[in-house]
């Protein structure tokens, strides 16, 4: 018998009768004789409704009391869910987050988990009932409801597996798993039967849209399992699991490309120390996350700053520049016209050659580069905009990931 978590996102409940079809399935899993722990989302486009309401009462929201509206989508979704399944003549008991007691810090709208009591949920499955859990909520240690952030029933889910010591979390979503690129961008994408936490980590945060990032960090220190799956199929997804050694022949994994990006320029200013510091810490006290820096030593001790930020934050970021006194107007400039696209594989940890290829691509399709960071897994080059499909495909293509397995190395 095997302890499963399985979590539904918001297009798997969307309605009545895909909550139907999803207890249907929970309960054909538990007939096998498994142990069913179920976390749901709110119903697609719900929580999105609640922050547009919220919006009308208060220009910025209180906190406390958006946290309290926020949750109340996943309280909708478990109780009917556990009414499905027991119109179907199964046992099920539906628990919110204060009720299991996953406790949270007091951060409303992004709160981070500190404990979960594993007490009550133990006692139903030991009844024998399918356990049902809100996901995205806890409650303080003074009683305050929270949310775990957008996205947040993927973690909820991560950290019930963890503190359970489930076999494995499967995440259902409305694709069949995790690809070699953005099926959208180009059909020659494949499923990626298994995958690294380290390679989700950097494909979470260089894009890919699938798993909620902070769910694949917990997922990797508490080693929980993941299998990313579809709700409207049967087949298997992906699974993103510990590194082993076959894992070592994939040279790449994937391509993906971001478009929430932005350039700044600052060119010719004085390279004297603490000239960084002057630059990025008001920046980083506005909360704008600078991603890649470069800076350019010009002769006659001048320099130039090149930067990107999200393009949500360009004009935060700009007049924060344009403010610094030192630099005048015409020694700033930037674009939105930028994309980051990225090749990511453990197999580069002991391979040289992967990123010279990423650039020989690009040069032969006329792409150039305009910034390039690495790490041990990674290569990312920001390029114009209006190249990220062209580039997206050549970089596919190069690196194989049309086929299944990639040749190993000699
Ligand atoms: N309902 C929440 C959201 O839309 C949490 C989730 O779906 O993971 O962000
Ligand atoms: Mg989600």
């Amino acid at each position: 018998m095997a302890l499963i978590v399985q979590k539904f996102g918001g297009t798997s409940v969307a309605d009545p009768a895909k909550i139907k079809a999803v207890a249907e399935r929970v309960l054909r899993t538990k007939k096998q004789g498994n142990q069913m722990v179920v976390v749901l989302s709110a119903m697609a486009g719900e929580t999105n409704r609640f922050v547009d309401m919220a919006g009308q009462m208060q220009e910025q929201p209180d906190e406390r009391e958006f946290d309290v509206l926020l949750a109340s989508g996943e309280q909708v979704t478990i109780a009917l869910f556990a009414m499905a399944v027991k119109g179907m003549g199964g046992d099920a008991v539906s628990l919110l987050g204060d009720q299991v007691k996953i406790v949270t810090d007091s951060v409303h709208t992004r709160a981070r988990i500190k404990s979960i009591d594993t007490s009550l949920i133990n006692k139903h499955l030991k009844e024998n009932r399918i356990v049902v859990v809100a996901g995205f909520q806890g409650v303080t240690e003074a009683d305050d409801l929270t949310t775990l952030g957008r996205g947040g029933s993927d973690t909820t889910a991560v950290a019930l597996s963890a503190v359970l010591k489930a076999d494995m979390c499967e995440i259902f979503t409305d694709v069949e798993g995790i690809y070699t690129t953005d099926p959208n961008v180009y059909a020659a994408a494949r499923k990626i039967d298994r995958i690294t936490y380290d390679e989700m980590l950097e494909l979470a945060s260089l894009g890919a849209k699938v798993l909620d990032i902070r769910s694949v960090g917990m997922a990797k220190r508490y080693k929980v399992p993941l299998h990313v799956r579809s709700t409207f199929t049967e087949n298997d997804g992906t699974w993103v699991v510990e590194e082993n050694k076959n894992m070592e022949s994939m040279l790449v994994s994937g391509v993906t490309y971001s478009r929430n990006e932005a350039r700044i320029t600052i060119s010719k200013i004085h390279d004297i120390p603490g000239i960084a510091s002057k630059i990025f810490t008001p920046i980083s006290d506005a909360g704008v996350v600078v991603d890649m820096i470069i800076q350019n030593t010009r002769a006659g001790e001048m320099t130039d700053m090149t930067f990107t930020v999200p393009r949500t934050d360009y004009k935060k970021a700009m007049d924060i520049v344009r403010n610094l006194d030192i630099a005048g107007p015409d020694q700033v400039s930037g674009s939105e016209e930028i994309i980051k696209v990225s090749i990511v594989g453990v197999g580069m940890r002991n391979h040289s050659g992967i990123a010279t290829t990423m650039f020989h691509v690009l040069a032969r399709e006329g792409i150039n580069i305009h910034m390039i960071s690495t790490s041990e897994i990674k290569v990312s080059c920001v390029i114009d905009e209006k190249y990220t499909e062209l580039a997206v495909r050549a970089l596919h293509d190069a690196f194989s990931l049309e086929k299944d397995n990639q040749p190993e190395e000699e």
